[in-house]
Parts: structure tokens; C-alpha cells; sequence
């Protein structure tokens, strides 16, 4: 089993996602998509008619729901992969995800995810860094211009991105922000190996030191 892992995170569109997938194909690693993971609680939360805004009733699903991300999103065995891209859970998710009890319990499945790896794993979302994996071997911050952003994000739109990243920054549990020894990589018209390379470069850096 392995604790080596890169942390990724980002606003919406940064590239996380296809960049973290790239890098772990690279390094034969295993990946964690941790935004399906509070997606995946938002459409369970959605499909049981459960108020996202009672806090109480919302964590205790998110304590007892079983979750698949790979090969395909599940939630208590429904899949849920295409499901957790529609309008209504990119509006609901970012409720869910600013609620404590939530994150306590998704933070823990992820660092038990990880843990339960052989040889390591990518992990992207918006505290990977600062919060689940403070001491991961890599940190890297994408960003990209959130024109392109939303280009990448295809059918939700400018301002449902911008939105949800307002949301995800100015919360007060776990917000989104760029760790003090995180690198900033830039994707705005930048090809996803050539980023993935620099972050494999990366790694080979950190683990000789
Ligand atoms: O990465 P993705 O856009 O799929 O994430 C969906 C939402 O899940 C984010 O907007 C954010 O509210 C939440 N999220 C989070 N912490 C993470 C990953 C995602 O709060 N580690």
C-alpha cells in the first residue's frame, strides 16, 4: 500500500480532471475525482427529495451512502455517471459541499481510497492540497482564463462556472485557494500532455530530495 500522491486543485474547467488523468496513465497510478464524489451525494440527495439545505438530514446520507467513482460513477449502486453533470447537481453541488459533515466524511473516504492503493494516486478537487493530503508529495494549483474554463465546461455556461467558483472560495469550510507551496500551472492553451509531463517532471524532482 501507498501514502505517495499528487494533489491537484482548481476552479471549474482548470483542466484537473484531464490532467490528473493523464498524469496517473503516465505514472501507472490510480486517480480520485473527488468533485464526482460531492456530485454523487448531490444526485442521491436530489433523487430522495432531501432538502440540500437541511445540514443535518444531508450529512447523515452523505455518512451512510455507498460510493463508487471507477470505472463508473455510482451512488448505493444507481449509476449515476451522466446524471451527476446535469444543471439541477451544478447548482446544488456547491451546497452540499460547503456543508461540514459533508466534506468530514467525503475527506475521509479519500484519504482511505488513497491509503488502500499500490502504488499511488492522482487526487484533484478544491482542498486536495490544503486540506486532504497537506503533505502529498506534489501540489499543484491549475487555473486557466475563465473564458476558456467555460469553453471546456461546454453546455454549463460562463455563469454557472463563475458562480461555483465564487461559492467554492468564499465558503467557510475548506474553501478553495492555493496552498503556500503549491505550483501554479496556467493551462490556458496548453496542451494536457505537455502539462501532465511537467507535473511527472515534478514528481521525479520531489522524491530525490
Ligand atoms: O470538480 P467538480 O467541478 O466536478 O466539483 C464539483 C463541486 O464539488 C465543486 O464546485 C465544489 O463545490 C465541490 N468540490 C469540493 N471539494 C472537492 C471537490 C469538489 O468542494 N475536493
Amino acid at each position: 500500500m501507498s501514502d505517495l500522491v499528487i494533489a491537484i486543485d482548481g476552479p471549474a474547467g482548470s483542466g484537473k480532471s484531464t490532467v490528473a488523468r493523464a498524469v496517473a496513465a503516465l505514472l501507472g497510478w490510480s486517480f480520485l475525482d473527488t468533485g464526482a464524489m460531492y456530485r454523487a451525494v448531490t444526485c442521491e440527495a436530489l433523487f430522495r427529495g432531501v432538502d440540500i439545505d437541511n445540514d443535518d438530514a444531508v450529512a447523515a446520507l452523505a455518512d451512510t451512502v455507498t460510493l463508487t467513482t471507477l470505472p463508473r460513477v455510482t451512488v448505493n449502486g444507481r449509476d449515476v455517471e451522466d446524471e451527476i453533470r446535469s444543471d439541477e447537481v451544478n447548482v446544488a453541488v456547491s451546497v452540499v459541499a460547503a456543508n461540514p459533515s459533508v466534506r468530514a466524511s467525503m475527506v475521509a473516504r479519500q484519504r482511505e481510497l488513497a491509503a488502500a492503493q499500490p502504488l499511488g494516486t492522482v487526487v484533484e478537487g478544491r482542498d486536495i492540497t490544503t486540506v486532504v493530503f497537506p503533505l502529498a508529495s506534489v501540489k499543484i494549483f491549475l487555473t486557466a482564463s475563465l473564458e476558456e474554463r467555460a469553453r471546456r465546461r461546454g453546455d454549463e455556461g460562463e455563469d454557472s462556472v463563475a458562480r461555483r467558483d465564487e461559492a467554492d472560495s468564499t465558503r467557510v469550510a475548506s474553501p478553495l485557494r492555493q496552498a503556500d507551496d503549491a505550483l501554479m500551472l496556467d493551462t490556458t492553451g496548453r496542451d494536457v500532455d505537455d502539462v501532465a509531463q511537467e507535473i511527472v517532471q515534478w514528481l521525479k524532482r520531489n522524491l530525490r530530495n
